[in-house]
């Protein structure tokens, strides 16, 4: 055999393509979050603000003896406790790495080449990636403003969707549909329609007419549920998702799962995360408390907080040149302050940033201020 020379090799074609349905796919690129000492501040990624739980902090590091051994997730209690904490059927739970693996899986498991999947405007971008790496066709269907709209999505359902992913509340909008709307979506969907709620923001929402879906998941055999450990519990770098869903479904998503997606420190991590209700009510009282300042502050400086029920926010900026939501970016991030563009997303006048410490926060709006105040002229140098 001719052993290929690397050098030689680069821009020629290569020898072995991938699958044709994902010829074109462009990588979901996690924004710029450095590691290290220097003191970041990241409010780019919708992290929970308070860190993780100590709780769970010290559950991780008990496992670390036992990383030889695979991860134990039936006999972990992880499934138990959620139950626990939720008052679910335990049967129903499966568990992932993360609630992208869980996207992904239930991509792969329900989609045929060429079915089609029915996302959101202004959607999660991953669900429309994870349908295209099954073979399957992103339909997206229009927002009205920044919000899910039902009517839209039921108008786009054909012959062929097999999906329908719904995000709620929706990163990046922070807005959500309520319980009856998205009822009367299920209602009227076809029964092969299979019906996703990601709820990776439902401990953040105070509101009376929301409910992440546990009863629809119940009341139906053709909807799941989707949570995440990343953001109110803080534990985004260990990866750690679940879903509700009915059993013959949780039963296909455990056939075609990698039997180990979950690691030990995740799994007791995650136990004692679910069990520390101190750190769980601090946590959403420092968002209920924080987020309304920041809006206030925002509008003072003649910015625009759109409405969110969730830890981050859209903000809009002026078109005014010096001004807008790209150079605003790119000057905190002069600052060590780091905010998501929105660009990819369709919205290029707004960024999307999320609820910080304290400190944080003020260190945010303080340069805001010097952003929002200084000569337009400035503007250049940055
Ligand atoms: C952050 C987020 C998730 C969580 O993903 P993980 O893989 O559990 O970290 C899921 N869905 C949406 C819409 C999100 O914003």
């Amino acid at each position: 055999m001719p052993s290929v020379d690397p050098d030689q090799a680069i821009g020629r074609e290569p020898s072995v393509l991938p699958k044709a349905a994902i010829a074109d796919l462009v990588a979901y690129k996690p924004p710029l979050s450095p590691m290290g000492s220097k003191r970041v501040i990241k409010l780019n990624l919708n992290e929970g603000a308070l860190g993780p739980s100590p709780k769970a902090m010290a559950a991780m590091t008990t496992v670390a003896a036992t990383m030889h051994r695979y991860p134990p997730v039936e006999a972990s209690g992880l499934i138990q406790a959620i139950a626990e904490r939720h008052g679910v059927d335990a049967q129903r739970i499966v568990v992932g790495c993360g609630s992208d693996e869980l996207i992904q899986t239930l991509c792969l498991a329900f989609l045929e080449p060429g079915d089609e999947a029915i996302h959101t405007q202004y959607g999660f971008l991953l669900f429309p990636l994870a349908i295209k790496v099954a073979g399957g066709v992103p339909v997206s269907a229009p927002d009205d403003g920044y919000t899910a709209s039902v009517d839209a999505i039921l108008a786009a359902v054909t012959e062929r969707t097999k999906l329908v992913f719904l995000a709620n509340p929706n990163n990046p909008t922070g807005t959500y549909v309520s319980s009856d709307e998205v009822r009367r979506l299920r209602a009227n969907l076809p029964s092969r329609v299979l019906l996703v709620l990601d709820a990776a923001y439902a401990e953040y929402v105070q509101r009376k007419d929301y409910t992440a879906g546990i009863e629809l998941v119940e009341e139906t055999d053709n909807t799941v549920m989707l949570r995440t450990f990343s953001k109110m519990y803080g534990m985004a770098g260990l990866r750690l998702g679940w879903a509700y869903c009915p059993k013959p479904i949780a039963d296909v998503l455990y056939s075609i799962k990698p039997p180990y997606g979950v690691n030990y420190p995740a799994l007791a991590a995650g136990i004692a995360a679910l069990r520390d209700t101190e750190f769980y009510d601090r946590s959403l009282a420092h968002n209920t408390r924080w987020m309304p300042w920041l809006q206030e502050a925002f509008r003072k400086l003649g910015l625009t907080p759109q409405p969110t029920v969730a830890n981050f926010m859209v903000l809009t900026f002026p078109d005014t040149p010096g001004k807008t939501a790209k150079e605003a970016r790119l000057f905190l991030a002069s600052r060590d302050i780091l905010v998501r563009d929105l660009a990819s997303y369709g919205i290029p006048d707004a960024v999307r940033l999320s609820v910080g410490t304290v400190e944080e926060n003020r260190a945010l709006v303080d340069a805001l201020r010097v952003f929002m105040t200084r000569n337009a002229r400035d503007g250049d140098s940055v």
